[in-house]
């Protein structure tokens, strides 16, 4: 067989399990959970083309600023290029686009013709918010119910101002509300109305209501302390009971007990404690954040178990016990093994606690609606996102347990195309191509579903030589001392000159970005290049000498050998 070129996707692609001719790809977009178009928004930024980038990003993720800036980008983790001198800081580059394209430069997305059908939508978050997106394109007319008062779930209410701002939030929410979206706020399904009347009053329905339900501290005293996202959100409220005082403790080692950390030491506190089961190396925030808090000055103390809470003076005082090992039983109880001795007390004015969150289907799902896992997740079909009632659906943490924003774009552009083929019914939705054509209006075919694309690793490069090694760009961010005192945000993002130039860092691993090397170094002068790439002119006169792809400085060449030869 002759070379075949995986060439860069240049269709605006919104749903394909694979594409025929991308027959190899980047860690980085392999990974990403909102399915990111991350080597094209690459190629564009380096060309300033920002609002061609940002097009291509909201194909896949209508919330860009949200995930520019808090994802905890696993897509960054796994990019070659860290093998290499430092990994891509693809989250900053889509931040860029987010914020300095023009989502309508050449007019917004068009919406199809209106289809006839009701879709309801339960929760305003990022599953809720991407679902509703596509849906309103495809031509469903979406109506979304939102218990809280503000639209955007955990992002707008819980995530701290100084790592995401409200208006980023109310920018992109705002690009989605006109598609015609209707949004009632103050709405909780379960009280306000029942599943039934939404089961008998639209065409179908999504259940993005998140995982809100905060774990109890189980041990006395536990009243006199505050539940983390609660907290965090009457700060986001602007809440006066909000002030934590001078000395405040947060019993948990995740993200969310580092927000609550971060948002104390920016709303008075002088000295914060950070203190749970984990060992440093255990614990679920991400590394980034445990060194900012280092140098935040907030103390982490590691290995050790609440007791109890109690009133000492005028304050509380919070008793540890030292921990040598601790997991979880089938149940998902904890089960704790205590040294004899090394506890401590620690004095606060104020205690919070961050140490799990759960779905609360309580109000919405009588257990003999919906079949549950044994997390008390909703349980779906993976390939559409169907629960166990038909014409229901689901997406977001709801299904997954707590994940990250990501993960709730992609199951909830995953479940728009679920809800639309039991609509319309399609066929099977996994030989789905689903893409914005030339009039920006979603269309869809029904095409064979060729084999997954290889994940190209740094391995696999043959013509290394041709890189440089270059040091990351990083962004410009406040300086400690007047972040401390602020809730405005920490990061300012990139400049033109750093998102063009670290964009340009890419290797493009696994994709033809029309270099044309392999065509010049074809000893047998069977390839030619043309505006879509390189060809195949003679396949019949290819030697199979391997010269193109170890020319081929992104790995885009897939060789099938017709003896067994070995390269
Ligand atoms: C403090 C905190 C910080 C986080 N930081 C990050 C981060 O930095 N990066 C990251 O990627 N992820 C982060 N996450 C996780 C991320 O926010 C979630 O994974 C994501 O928001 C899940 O989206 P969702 O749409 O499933 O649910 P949610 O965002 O939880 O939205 C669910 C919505 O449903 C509404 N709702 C609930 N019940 C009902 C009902 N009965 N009727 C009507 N409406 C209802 C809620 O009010 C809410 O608005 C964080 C989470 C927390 C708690
Ligand atoms: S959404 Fe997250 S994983 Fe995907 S490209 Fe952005 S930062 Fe990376
Ligand atoms: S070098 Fe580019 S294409 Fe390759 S993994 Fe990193 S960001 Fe992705
Ligand atoms: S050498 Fe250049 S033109 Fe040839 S496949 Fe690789 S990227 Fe494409």
């Amino acid at each position: 067989m002759p070379p075949r070129f995986s060439k860069e996707l240049r269709e605006k692609m919104v749903f394909s399990e694979s594409l025929p001719y991308q027959p190899r790809t980047s860690p980085c977009e392999a990974i990403c959970p909102a399915g990111l178009p991350i080597q094209k928004m690459n190629t564009l930024i380096e060309e300033g083309l920002v609002d061609e980038a940002l097009e291509y990003i909201r194909c896949r993720n209508p919330i860009p600023g949200v995930t520019g800036r808090i994802c905890p980008n696993p897509c960054q983790s796994g990019c070659n290029r860290g093998n290499f001198d430092s990994s891509v800081f693809i989250r900053a580059i889509e931040r860029y686009a987010a914020d300095h394209g023009n989502p309508a430069y050449k007019g917004l997305p068009v919406k199809r013709p209106h289809s006839g059908k009701k879709i309801a939508v339960i929760g305003s978050g990022p599953a809720g918010l991407t679902c509703s997106y596509f849906s309103a394109l495809l031509g469903h007319e979406v109506t979304v119910f939102e218990s809280g008062p503000a639209i955007g779930g955990i992002p707008r209410n819980a995530v701290p101002e100084f790592r995401l701002p409200k208006d980023i939030v109310d920018r992109e929410v705002g690009l989605i509300l006109n598609l015609g979206v209707c949004v009632r706020t103050n709405f909780r399904v379960g009280r306000d109305i029942g599943l039934d009347s939404i089961l008998s009053g639209f065409d179908a329905c999504l259940i993005a209501v998140g995982a809100w339900k905060e774990r109890e501290l189980e041990i006395p005293g536990a009243e006199l302390a505050f539940p983390a996202v609660s907290w965090l959100n009457s700060v986001n409220l602007g809440e006066e009971k909000s002030r934590p005082g001078k000395r405040v403790v947060i019993l948990g080692g995740g993200g969310v007990a580092f927000d609550a950390a971060f948002t104390a030491v920016r709303t008075g506190a002088r000295e914060v404690y950070v203190v749970c089961l984990e060992s440093p190396g255990e614990m679920c925030a991400p590394l980034e954040e445990v060194y900012q808090a280092e140098a935040e000055g907030i103390r982490i103390h590691n290995g050790l178990l609440p007791e109890t809470i109690f009133k000492k003076d005028k304050g509380l005082e919070v008793q540890f016990s030292s921990v040598s090992s601790f997991c979880f039983d089938e149940a998902g109880c904890l089960v704790v093994t205590k040294k004899g001795k090394g506890g401590i007390t620690i004095h606060a004015d104020t205690v919070i606690y961050a140490i799990g969150l759960e779905p609360d289907l309580g109000l919405l799902a009588k257990d003999d609606f919906f079949e549950l896992t044994p997390r008390g997740t909703l349980k779906v079909n993976p390939a559409t996102m169907e629960t166990s009632l038909p014409g229901v659906f689901a997406a977001g943490d709801v299904v997954s347990g707590p994940a990250t924003v990501a993960e709730a774009v992609g199951s909830g552009r995953k479940a728009a195309i679920g809800l639309d083929n039991r609509l319309s019914d399609q066929g099977n939705p996994l030989n789905l191509q689903i893409y914005f054509n030339e009039n920006r209006m979603l269309e869809s075919t029904n095409a064979e579903v060729a084999q997954a694309p290889h994940t190209v690793a740094l391995e696999e490069f043959m013509n290394l030589d041709y890189f440089e090694k270059t040091p990351r760009r990083e962004t410009e961010c406040q300086p400690l001392d007047d972040s401390l005192h602020s809730l405005s945000e920490i990061d300012s993002g990139f400049t033109p000159e750093d998102a063009a130039g670290e964009a340009g860092r890419c290797f493009h691993c696994g994709h033809c970005i029309s270099c044309g090397f392999c065509v010049e170094d074809c000893p047998g002068h069977i390839l030619s290049m043309t505006p879509n790439g390189p060809s195949v002119d003679y396949p019949d006169e290819c030697w199979h000498c391997g010269c193109c792809r170890i020319s081929c400085p992104r790995g885009a060449v897939l060789y099938e050998f017709p003896l067994n030869m070995m390269l």
